[in-house]
């Protein structure tokens, strides 16, 4: 009989099955609790059902394998022969938890049960174990809701009613303050509840365990989950697995607690004490439901809260002490493992844990969400402080979340004399203004609808994700540093102020009230997550600071990356905001955005309008000197880094108006009829825009238009010593057509040499490569380009026939049913376009080796596209000035990946030396017979899938290739 596969681990007792390398069998959770326990840290034990028994969950139709039944039952035994104790029986009775865990961390997305193991007879056995009533029945209690809530699906509203009115009926508050009788007339109550939902509480702890298991496997895909997935690009797991693990109760008086920490601070990534929060004599939930509020840690958190919330040193103390103070033994013991955890994962921890009666145990370790101002600081730090090296740092820092440290924060003066209403933690940083909505479905309608949104909410739930993700900022009434909306927040770099306690909510009436001040749903506020304030209203903005730990992780990047970083810039404004974030030039100048302001668009109109060649020179006479001047403006911004200038693109219809009322505005400035105006705006329609009358065809047809520009640039040129124009020519698909503009252009520098008396020895020009009949004559086209630029988004358009501009109606949809694996206009299609582009890169080679490649569609702002650049040995990238810090970053990561191989056409030396070699051992056949670089793309040393979802390729690149693609990129 073959032998059945192993779908339970057990850990516990100091030993375990799994270790931490497991993450994508037992989930994050259940491999680092396996490796916690084998490092000999308090583990309560239990055990972790794999996530491959999600997935065949799933795939056999809610149904599971044949003998998991009896490796959970051997997997039980196993955790009541190390903890003595009996699960659903005898005096000792075994509880546990029954938690979710996936191998990438999604808080709060699935489900939860703990107190399992409870019933009639071991709450008994459980009274008579710890001589604590009360705290057995609210932990019975608390079980009944949770599996009525989280099992049964019975709403959780109906629970709350029924505690509540017992506690009415008992006159009190808390539900810390219901007595023994009470919590029994609450369990009651709950039973009454399950009647009324026609639900069953299961007596049998083997059943309620089972109905459990279902739970969580059952969260895997609800609604929450599979948003929170879409949101995060988590892709490729098998499921989630579940952890049953022994509880242990927080809940047991008040030499008992439980908390969560950070080893940093995940905020801004310090290292001077140790983050977190606890609550004595409370179970993990009360932490994040912002019911009561948390206390610090230490000592020295403790008294920066009271200050930073106004609270005397004797109210501090008396009330909110910290967990050094109140358990210091215990406390220690968690500092001494906080250090080593840190030294074993080598970053910041996330940890749970529970003090049950004065014994610490930990719950969990994972690398702790945070910031991105704080990832950058820990990985600065770590590398200080010898945990890890250089390229690990580059590589912990995830290049989208770079854009939280490049967005403005609030300029100081005009925060100052903002109206402060109130106060919270800050819970995440940056700085927000919006209009405030209460609830997250009405957040993302408005946001939907254009509008900027503050989302204000009590606390939020996971059901909140959607709202929370659009806005520009959270604020919430209840909760900690650890509380659901200031977690997820850090997650997604929202900013978010937490526990605002001042702020009343009437959700009902649609505002709020705090400081005096009365806040209507639609009216606009900001928000501070840095220091928790609250204005009225709207504040300014600055840009934000690019030294410290940011600059060293540029500085690494730059020492890594092969890949030179260029920017999408029309304007010397856009331009010296990039060149600050680091671009070594432009890598597309749309000159067509420099016809649209003021008086230049009535030129541009003249031009459209004009009869003859004579009509069109004499308007073009008009724009020439306003282009000159753009660009002397530009390249003295430059001082001296290349731009790549693009001639006019876009179809003439989008420079004439369309209504009515802008047609007779026109007619009025040219002094013609509205008739006459309409005539020509008809004769400029076409029925695919993007396929006509645009491009080089523009130039082509209308020369002039080319000579102007090309007389603009290269005066432009001459007159700022040092300037390096790169004129490029859009939409070639022919060479025939790149040669026509290139003549067109070279007479007119001719001219402008001779009266100038010297050569401008920087000016080159080269073209776009965006027409699929380009990329695929590429070696034709570079004989006459000196570069090419892939203009992605127009390759995308043209080599997946989706129109630029209706294509969302669709591709959404596309994506959720995996015909994309990503919307191909935003990450590069690489089985597809990425063909053309790696085509094209052969052939652009094969006939002008030293031709210079990069790319200025969207894509190039894109970390996931970058890599790919770097994978085809492209020279540069260029993105909108924003996104230059995160290319840069980006650009790191490939060149360190893919250092020593994997890569389709590595550029690095390393591999380049590695394929020589190998190909000087054994000179391979299949190369040797290539002659054509053409050959060599049919043949494609394509990428296959691995395991980890990247991509290896499957044959060495041809030699030929490689050597030319072998040499330092950047430029
Ligand atoms: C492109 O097509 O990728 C490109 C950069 O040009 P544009 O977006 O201006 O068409
Ligand atoms: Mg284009």
């Amino acid at each position: 009989m073959a032998k059945q596969c192993k779908y339970v681990y057990s850990f516990g007792g100091g030993r375990s099955e799994g270790t931490a390398a497991m993450k994508a069998l037992l989930g994050g959770k259940g491999a680092n609790l396996a490796e916690m326990c084998s490092l000999g840290l308090p583990v309560p034990p239990g055990f972790t059902i794999t996530t491959e028994v999600c997935d065949l969950y799933y795939k056999l139709g809610r149904k599971y394998p044949v003998g998991l039944d009896r490796q959970i039952d051997d997997a039980i035994k196993k955790v009541e022969k190390v903890t003595g104790k009996t699960f659903g029986k005898g005096s000792n009775p075994l509880l546990v938890s029954v938690r979710s865990g996936a191998a990438v961390s999604m808080p709060g997305m699935m489900d939860t049960v703990l107190n399992l193991g409870l019933n009639d007879q071991t709450l008994q056995a459980m009274i008579a174990l710890t001589g604590n009533e009360r705290f057995v029945w609210d932990s019975y209690r608390r079980f009944m809701q949770m599996f009525g809530d989280v099992v049964l699906g019975i709403e959780h509203h109906d629970f709350e009613h029924a505690l509540a009115n017992v506690k009415a009926k008992r006159g009190v508050k808390l539900d810390t303050e219901l007595c023994v009788d009470g919590l029994k007339e609450v369990v009651e109550a709950y039973k009454g509840v399950y009647r009324q939902n026609s639900k069953t509480f299961p007596q049998d702890p083997r059943q309620q365990l089972q109905a459990s298991i279902n739970a969580v496997f059952g969260s895997w895909n609800n609604d929450r989950a599979i948003k929170y997935r879409q949101i995060n690009d988590i892709r490729g797991l098998l499921g989630t697995a579940v952890n049953v693990q022994t509880m242990v109760f927080g809940n047991m008086g008040n030499d008992s607690a439980t908390g969560v920490a950070f080893t940093r601070d995940p905020s801004t990534g310090s290292n001077r004490y140790f983050y977190g929060e606890y609550l004595i004599n409370a179970q993990g939930e009360d932490v994040v439901a912002g019911i009561r509020t948390p206390q610090e840690i230490t000592r020295l958190g403790s008294l920066e809260w009271a200050k930073n919330n106004g609270i005397a040193e004797d109210v501090r103390v008396s009330k909110y002490p910290s967990l050094e103070e109140t358990l210091p033994k215990c406390f220690r013991e968690l500092d001494k493992i906080r250090k080593i955890l840190e030294h074993y994962y080598k970053d910041m921890q996330d940890l749970e844990f529970t003090i049950e009666q004065g014994k610490l145990y930990m719950l969990q370790t994972r690398n702790g969400k945070r910031t991105a101002a704080a990832a950058v600081q820990i990985a600065v730090d770590l590398v200080k402080e010898k945990l890890i090296t250089e390229k690990e740092a580059v590589c912990r820092i995830e290049p989208k979340a770079l854009d939280q440290l490049l967005h403005p924060v609030f300029d100081v003066t005009s925060e100052k004399s903002a109206k402060q209403i109130t106060k919270g933690l800050p819970a995440s940083p940056g700085a927000a203004t919006g209009q405030v909505y209460f609830s997250a479905a009405e957040a993302e309608k408005q946001a939907a609808a254009g509008k900027k949104v503050v989302l204000v909410r009590l606390e939020t739930s996971p059901e909140d994700i959607g709202g929370m993700n659009v806005s520009e900022g959270i604020l919430t009434g209840r909760g900690g540093m650890t509380s659901h909306a200031a977690v997820v927040a850090r997650g997604m770099g929202r900013c978010c102020v937490a526990g605002c306690e001042g702020m009343v909510i009437d959700y009902a009436a649609g505002q709020f009230t705090a400081g005096g001040c009365t806040v209507r749903e639609g009216d606009w506020i900001s928000i501070n997550g840095s220091t928790g304030a609250v204005y009225a209203g709207k504040v300014d903005t600055v840009a934000p600071q690019l030294s410290g730990p940011f600059g060293t992780i540029m500085k690494l990047s730059d020492k890594y990356r092969k890949l030179g970083i260029r920017t999408n810039a029309d304007t010397p404004r856009d331009t010296a905001v990039a060149v600050k974030f680091g671009a070594e030039g432009i890598g597309l100048c749309r000159t067509e955005h420099m016809f649209f302001d003021g008086d230049r668009i009535i030129s541009m109109r003249k031009m459209i309008l004009a009869e003859d060649a004579a009509g069109r020179k004499e308007a073009l006479t008009e724009l020439l000197p306003l282009q000159k001047s753009d660009f002397t403006a530009m390249f003295k911004e430059l001082q001296g880094r290349p731009a790549i200038i693009r001639f006019l693109d876009p179809p003439l219809h989008e420079f004439v108006p369309h209504d009515v009322a802008g047609q007779q505005e026109m007619a009025d400035a040219m002094g013609i009829s509205l008739e006459k105006v309409k005539e020509k705006v008809a004769s400029l329609h076409e029925f695919n825009p993007m396929l006509g009358l645009r491009g080089c065809r523009l130039g082509i047809t209308f020369p002039e238009i080319t000579e102007m520009q090309a007389r603009a640039v290269i005066e432009a040129a001459y007159e700022v010593p040092g300037s390096k124009p790169e004129i490029m020519i859009p939409l070639v698909g022919n060479v025939k057509e790149l040669e026509n503009q290139k003549k067109l252009i070279l007479a007119v520098y001719e001219e402008i040499k001779t009266q100038m008396k010297r050569p401008l020895k920087d000016l080159k020009i080269g073209t776009m490569i965006e027409v699929p009949r380009g990329a695929i004559t590429a070696d034709e086209i570079a004989q006459q380009a000196e570069f090419f630029s892939f203009g992605t988004n127009d390759l995308t358009q043209m080599g997946c026939g989706f129109s630029r501009d209706d294509a969302a109606s669709f591709l959404k949809q596309y994506v959720e049913m995996g015909i994309y694996e990503y919307d191909p206009f935003v990450t590069l299609d690489r089985d597809g376009v990425g063909k053309l582009v790696k085509t094209a890169v052969i052939l652009g080679r094969s006939t002008r080796p030293n031709i210079k490649l990069g790319i200025c569609g969207e894509h190039g702002g894109d970390p996931k596209s970058i890599e790919f650049c770097h994978m085809v040995g492209l020279n540069y990238v260029s993105c909108s000035p924003y996104r230059v810090p995160i290319a840069r970053l980006a650009a790191a990561q490939a060149a360190i990946r893919y250092e020593h191989g994997c890569a389709i056409m590595c550029n690095c030396e390393s591999h380049a030396k590695a394929a020589k070699k190998a190909a000087a051992k054994k000179p391979a056949k299949k190369i040797a017979k290539k002659p054509t670089a053409k050959k060599a793309v049919a043949k494609k040393a394509v990428a296959k899938k691995t395991v980890a979802g990247k991509k290896t390729a499957r044959k060495a690149a041809p030699k030929k290739v490689v050597k030319k693609t072998v040499k330092k990129n950047k430029k």
